[in-house]
C-alpha cells in the first residue's frame, strides 16, 4: 500500500516526519509530494497511491480518475470544501477530514484578532475592551466551542446559533443557545463565524442579516471566504461606518475593502488559522492514523461523504 502526502503548502518538517513513522510503522511505503506548481506533478504522483494525505489541496474529478488505485484521501483539517465529495463517491473513494485537531489554533486567532480591532489595530490610541461585550458564535462545532471556552475566560457574554447541534449540547457549557441566526446577529456586537461553505451557507452571510447588530458591530471571520456575499458587506460597511470587519480569509474583493474601510478592516495576508506547530502536528498525524485505521480495519469514524 503507498500512502501518498500530497500538498502545495507543505506541513511542517517535525510533522512530516511523524506520517511517516506511522505510515511505514504499519508497512505501507511513504511517499511525498510539496510545493509542487503544476497539477500535471499531482497527477501524475496520485498514479499509484492507495491513500492520499492533503491540506488545502484540490481533489477533484480528474484528479480522481488519475489515481486508479485510490481508496482513501483525508484531508488534514477541518474544512473539506477542496475535495469534490460527489466525484470521490462515484470514484468509490473514501473522504475523511480530522475534526478538532487544528480548533484551539483557529479560535485563539479569533479572540487575538478581536482584541487586536477592539485596540484599535494597536495604532497607539484608547480602544475598548472585550470584557462583558455580547458575542455571537454562529456554528458551535469544534472551533466555535473553543472559541467559547477562550472567550469566557476573557469575561464576554457568550451566545451561540447551529443549525444542527442542539440547545441542550451549547447551554451545558454555560452558553446562551439561540434560536436563529437572524436573533444571534441582532443579540451580539461581535459575531464570530465558523459555519462550513456548504451549498446552503455560501453567500448566506449578507446584508439583511448583518443591518440589525448592535452598534459597533464586529464581524469576524475565520470560517470561509464563500460564506460571505462580498458586495453586500461592501454595501453594509458603506452604510454603517461603525462596522467593523476582521479576518484571516482574505476576500477576493480585498483591494477595494482596504481602499473604503482603512481602521475597520483587517485581514491576514494568508489563511492563517490553522498555521500552528501544534495544529500541523496534530492534524497531519491524525490524518495518517485514520488512513492506517481505514486500510488495516475498515474504520469510517471520520468519513464526510457517507
Ligand atoms: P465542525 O464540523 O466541527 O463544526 C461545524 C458546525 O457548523 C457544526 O456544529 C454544524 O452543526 C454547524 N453548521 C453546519 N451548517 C450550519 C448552518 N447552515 N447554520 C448553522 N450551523 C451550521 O467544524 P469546525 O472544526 O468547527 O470548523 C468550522 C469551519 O471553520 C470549517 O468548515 C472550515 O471551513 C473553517 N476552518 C477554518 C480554518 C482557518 O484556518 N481559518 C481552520 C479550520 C477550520
Amino acid at each position: 500500500m503507498k500512502v501518498l502526502v500530497a500538498t502545495d503548502k507543505p506541513f511542517a518538517k517535525v510533522a512530516v516526519d511523524g506520517i511517516r513513522k506511522e505510515i511505514e510503522a504499519a508497512g505501507y511505503e511513504f511517499a511525498l509530494l510539496e510545493k509542487y506548481t503544476d497539477k500535471a506533478q499531482l497527477l501524475d504522483a496520485v498514479k499509484d497511491a492507495n491513500a492520499i494525505i492533503i491540506r488545502s489541496d484540490i481533489i477533484d474529478a480528474e484528479v480522481l480518475d488519475a489515481a486508479k488505485e485510490l481508496k482513501i484521501v483525508v484531508r488534514a483539517g477541518a474544512g473539506y470544501d477542496n475535495v469534490d465529495l460527489a466525484a470521490a463517491t462515484a470514484h468509490n473513494v473514501c473522504v475523511m477530514n480530522t475534526p478538532g485537531q487544528n480548533s484551539n489554533a483557529v479560535a485563539e486567532l479569533a479572540l487575538g484578532m478581536m482584541v487586536y480591532a477592539v485596540r484599535n489595530f494597536y495604532n497607539g490610541t484608547s480602544g475598548t475592551e472585550l470584557m462583558g461585550k455580547k458575542l455571537g458564535i454562529h456554528a458551535y462545532g469544534n472551533v466555535g466551542r473553543n472559541v467559547a471556552r477562550v472567550a469566557k475566560g476573557f469575561g464576554m457574554e457568550v451566545y451561540a446559533y447551529d443549525a444542527f447541534c442542539p440547545k441542550e449540547v451549547i447551554e451545558k457549557d454555560g452558553v446562551k443557545a439561540l434560536d436563529s441566526a437572524e436573533e444571534l446577529y441582532k443579540t451580539c456586537q461581535v459575531v464570530s463565524l465558523h459555519i462550513p461553505a456548504t451549498a446552503e451557507t455560501k453567500n448566506s452571510i449578507n446584508y439583511a442579516l448583518l443591518k440589525d447588530m448592535p452598534k459597533g458591530a464586529m464581524l469576524v471571520n475565520t470560517a470561509r471566504k464563500e460564506v460571505i456575499n462580498e458586495a453586500e458587506l461592501i454595501k453594509l460597511m458603506e452604510d454603517r461606518a461603525d462596522f467593523k470587519y476582521i479576518t484571516d480569509i482574505m476576500p477576493a474583493a480585498n483591494a477595494e475593502f482596504a481602499e473604503k474601510f482603512a481602521g475597520r478592516y483587517f485581514s491576514t495576508p494568508k489563511k492563517m488559522g490553522a498555521q500552528t506547530a501544534e495544529a500541523n502536528i496534530n492534524a497531519g498525524i491524525a490524518a495518517a492514523q485514520q488512513i492506517v485505521g481505514f486500510l488495516k480495519d475498515g474504520c469510517e469514524k471520520f468519513r464526510v461523504n457517507k
